[in-house]
C-alpha cells in the first residue's frame, strides 16, 4: 500500500529546460536567446505516452504538435500532450517572429498498460434504460465540448499537486478483459480514501463542469488553460460551482462513491484537448 503524504508543489521544470537548452546547437547559435525549450512536466520522466510535456519560445511564435497548431501564452508559454497510443515520434515545429524556426522530433516512449483478464463473469450486466441512455449521449455532449476548451489560462505551467491523500487504487491506461471482450481503458487514477476526505484541485484554474453525471457521479473539472482540464469524479459532495477560480489547495469537494463506482475513491482525470493523459506522470512522486 503507498499512502500519498506529499502535498508540496511540484517544482517547476524551467531549470531542467535551461539546462537541455544549454545543450541545444540551435539556442547555442544564436544570440537572440533559445528558440524552443521543451520537456516533460514532470522533471526526469521523459517524453512517455499518455505525458503532459511544457515549452517556451519567443513571444509572438507559432508553435505546431504534428501539424496541429498549439496555443502560446503572452510569455511564450505552452502544452503539448501525448495520447496512450501515441506511436513514433511527434513533430514540434516552431515559427520565430524574428524568422527563426525549428522542428524538432520528440520520441514519445511505448509505455506498458496493465492488462487484466477476467473469465466467467456472469452476462447479466445492468444496461441502461432509453431514459439513461439519452442522459449518457447529452452528458457526452457536453463533456466533448469542454474538451474543445483551449483558454489562456496560465496555471498549466504552475506546477500540479496531489489532490487527495489516499492509496492508488487504479492506474491510467489499465484494461480489463471481461469474459474475453476488452474494455474501455482506464483513462485516469484512482486514488481511494474513506468518504469525506477533502480533495483540491491539483493547480488552480476555474471550475468549467460541477455537475452529477450518470457514470461519474458527483463531478467538477477545472480548466488550468491551454486545454489542460482536470477532472475529480465520485464525490460525496461538490463545493464549487461552474465559472468559480480555485486556488491551489481550495477544497473542491469530497470524496465519495456516486456514479458507478463500487467503494468510495477519486477516479483523477486529466486531459490536453481531446487526449487523456495519465495525471501520475505530472505529479510529485508517490
Ligand atoms: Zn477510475
Amino acid at each position: 500500500m503507498r499512502h500519498l503524504t506529499r502535498r508540496t508543489a511540484l517544482a517547476l521544470p524551467w531549470g531542467l529546460l535551461a539546462a537541455c537548452a544549454g545543450r541545444d546547437p540551435v539556442t547555442a547559435a544564436t544570440a537572440a536567446g533559445p528558440l524552443l525549450e521543451v520537456a516533460p512536466a514532470a522533471a526526469g520522466r521523459g517524453f512517455s505516452q499518455g505525458g503532459l510535456a511544457l515549452g517556451r519560445v519567443p513571444p509572438g511564435s507559432r508553435v505546431s504538435l504534428d501539424g496541429r497548431a498549439v496555443r502560446v501564452g503572452p510569455d511564450g508559454r505552452f502544452a503539448i500532450g501525448f495520447a496512450r497510443e501515441a506511436e513514433g515520434d511527434a513533430r514540434l515545429a516552431v515559427a520565430a517572429p524574428d524568422g527563426r524556426s525549428e522542428i524538432r522530433s520528440l520520441s514519445v516512449l511505448k509505455r506498458d498498460w496493465q492488462v487484466q483478464r477476467i473469465n466467467g463473469l456472469p452476462q447479466a450486466m445492468v444496461s441502461p434504460d432509453a431514459r439513461q441512455l439519452a442522459r449518457i449521449g447529452r452528458e457526452r455532449a457536453k463533456l466533448a465540448e469542454i474538451r474543445k476548451l483551449d483558454s489562456e489560462l496560465p496555471h498549466f505551467a504552475e506546477g500540479f499537486v496531489w489532490p487527495a491523500q489516499g492509496r492508488i487504487s487504479g492506474v491510467f491506461g489499465s484494461q480489463r478483459i471481461l469474459n474475453g471482450e476488452p474494455r474501455a481503458p482506464h483513462l485516469g487514477l484512482d486514488i481511494a480514501a474513506p468518504t469525506g476526505t477533502p480533495v483540491t484541485p491539483m493547480g488552480a484554474g476555474r471550475v468549467v463542469l460541477a455537475e452529477d453525471l450518470y457514470f461519474t457521479g458527483q463531478t467538477v473539472l477545472v480548466d488550468h488553460g491551454h486545454g489542460v482540464v482536470s477532472l475529480y469524479a465520485h464525490l460525496s459532495q461538490m463545493d464549487v460551482r461552474t465559472g468559480e477560480m480555485l486556488a491551489r489547495g481550495q477544497p473542491l469537494g469530497a470524496i465519495g462513491a456516486t456514479g458507478r463506482a463500487t467503494g468510495p475513491h477519486l477516479h483523477l482525470g486529466l486531459h490536453w484537448l481531446t487526449t487523456a493523459l495519465d495525471p501520475q506522470a505530472v505529479l510529485p512522486a508517490a
